[in-house]
């Protein structure tokens, strides 16, 4: 069995810790490989690198930087197929998903390669008699990246393009269940020509967290995960002294208005609700139709086509879904489905008794629809992270709209509607951070940034895209006078416009 190594300073170190952990093949529930939980002195290592790579890389001019970007963009299009099969053995996502996950990262990249332009100041002539001021972004040096196991490839690449071509260097720690894709980035990274130290990968679990944020040579962290997690390490690293955006979980609802084209939202509540078995931070949980006729078409239309899930490993081609992550997150999804039906929903289609033949040990879970959820009930305010898709009946818009607004989460919503006055209203008024109208996952393009409200994120940037860069760059402001100014003598006051 493999066992996954760490990479710092420019090569993979295997790491001597006796604290270690199986990555599991979701689809077999095999264990495939053994990750090492890194010690302190493995990230201190890392860490170290990361600080010595860091002032050349920050002096290095944007347009080298841009250089090596450009490259690491072109292997990354070259090698997409391997790092889908990577994800895909590790989390069990379908290849076509996977495929899907790694051209939403590598748009980023495309964004970083635009870094020169990105870091372009502000520039005002005579602010003053014969003075000048500029403003400009500068690197913080090294940053960190912690990252969820949903998108192993993605979500770190929403990070380290844009703060590496900012001119930081960063020190990566992956998720403990699905690493192969990020170690086959590092790869492609460094085989980009990036110096050494510049990108760094340390594997672990909170220990590793822990030092990261606790590490004065680490001067922002970037992390995505659950909220509980979320908010400590925004509050462990903000205690610290670092700059840290946390993205947090999720429930994101879909209004469905009378006059949806009913074919379209249904279609958009499948993808959006079972695809990747429901283990997106952007999936739709919630559909929120609004009055009894409009629920009553939604139901009845949905329940055949969950019941007609194809649900498979990542190597039958036909699948639309996979198995979700570990065994404990099928007990929890499948406890979570008890708890729904012990409340009073209706589950309509349970997917707790599905097994495939050929793969009885894996961790799949058929398609689960509720009706008549309601507001009170804990399927609707936990976010149950698999395939479980729950109707919430509204009388009318307003009533969903505050469902939406109450709710602690704030991250994704959408309404289907052909009536440009509620869409508008809608985008205007509702408290959550990225909205799609008649577009069910409305993950904002590489530059545009990325970012919920509420508890689906801690800090006050959101990222990837223009908010990323100003993120991982920290403004100077310089004011400027040249000899003149000083023959002119002393100025004793406070300065101010003449
Ligand atoms: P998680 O919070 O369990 O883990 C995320 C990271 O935190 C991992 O690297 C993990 O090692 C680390 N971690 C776990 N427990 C920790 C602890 N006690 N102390 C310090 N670090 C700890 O999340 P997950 O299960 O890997 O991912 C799923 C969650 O991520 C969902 O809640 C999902 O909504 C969320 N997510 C959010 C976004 C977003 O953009 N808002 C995107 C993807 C995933």
């Amino acid at each position: 069995m493999e066992t996954i190594q760490n990479a710092y300073g420019g090569r993979k170190v295997t790491s001597v810790s006796t604290r270690t952990q199986p990555v599991y093949n979701p689809a077999t529930g095999e264990p495939i490989a053994t990750l090492p939980l890194s010690t302190l002195e493995e990230i201190d290592a890392a860490v170290a690198a990361a600080k010595a790579a860091s002032v050349e890389w920050g002096a290095t001019p944007p347009l080298k930087r841009m250089k090596h970007m450009f490259k690491f963009k072109e292997l990354l299009d070259r090698h997409a197929a391997d790092l889908a099969r990577a994800i895909s053995k590790e989390h069990g996502k379908t290849h076509a998903d996977a495929l899907g996950e790694v051209a939403r990262g590598i748009e980023v990249v495309d964004f970083a390669c635009g870094i020169p332009h990105l870091l372009k100041g502000d520039y005002s002539r005579n602010v003053g008699p014969e003075i000048d001021s500029w403003s400009d972004r500068q690197p913080l040096g090294v940053v960190a990246g912690i990252t969820p196991f949903n998108f192993p490839a993605m979500v770190p690449m929403w990070m380290y393009p844009v703060a590496i071509a900012c001119g930081n260097t960063f020190v990566l720690k992956p998720s403990e269940r699905d690493p192969s894709a990020p170690m086959l980035a590092w790869e492609l990274f460094q085989e980009a020509g990036f110096p050494d130290g510049v990108l760094n990968v340390v594997h672990g679990d909170k220990t590793a967290v822990d030092a990261l944020l606790d590490h004065p040579d680490v001067k922002a962290v970037s992390f995505v995960g659950s909220t509980p997690i979320a908010e400590y390490v925004y509050a462990r690293g903000t205690a610290k002294g670092k700059r840290v955006q946390a993205l947090g979980g999720a429930k994101n609802h879909m209004i469905v208005m009378p006059d949806a084209d009913m074919d379209k939202a249904v279609d958009a509540l499948m993808g959006a609700g079972y695809g990747s078995a429901g283990e997106r931070c952007m999936a739709i949980s919630v559909a929120v139709p609004i009055g009894e006729k409009t629920a009553d078409a939604l139901v009845e239309a949905l329940a055949p086509k969950v019941r007609a899930l194809k649900i498979g490993p990542a190597t039958d081609p036909d699948a639309e879904m996979g198995p979700v992550i570990t065994a404990d997150a099928k007990r929890k999804i499948s406890g979570l489905i008890d708890q729904g039906v012990k409340e009073g929903a209706e589950l309509v289609v349970d997917g707790r008794g599905f097994a495939l033949q050929g793969y009885e040990n894996g961790y799949f879970l058929g398609g689960t629809l509720f009706d008549r959820v309601t507001k009170d009930m804990t399927i609707y305010k936990t976010e149950i992270f698999g395939p479980v898709l729950s109707v919430l009946r509204a009388g009318s818009y307003d009533e969903a709209v505050k469902l939406i607004n109450d709710h602690e989460y704030g991250n994704g919503t959408a309404i289907f509607t052909r009536d440009g006055d509620a869409a508008r209203a809608f985008a205007d008024k509702i408290e959550v951070g990225m909205v799609g109208i008649n577009v069910p996952i409305p993950v904002p393009v590489a530059y545009h940034s990325f970012g919920g409200w509420k508890r689906s994120l801690f800090g006050d940037h959101s990222i990837y895209g223009p908010e990323g860069v100003r993120f991982y760059t920290r403004l100077k402001t310089v004011t400027s006078r040249w000899p003149t100014g000083i023959r002119a003598g002393a100025e004793f006051n406070f300065p101010s416009l003449k």
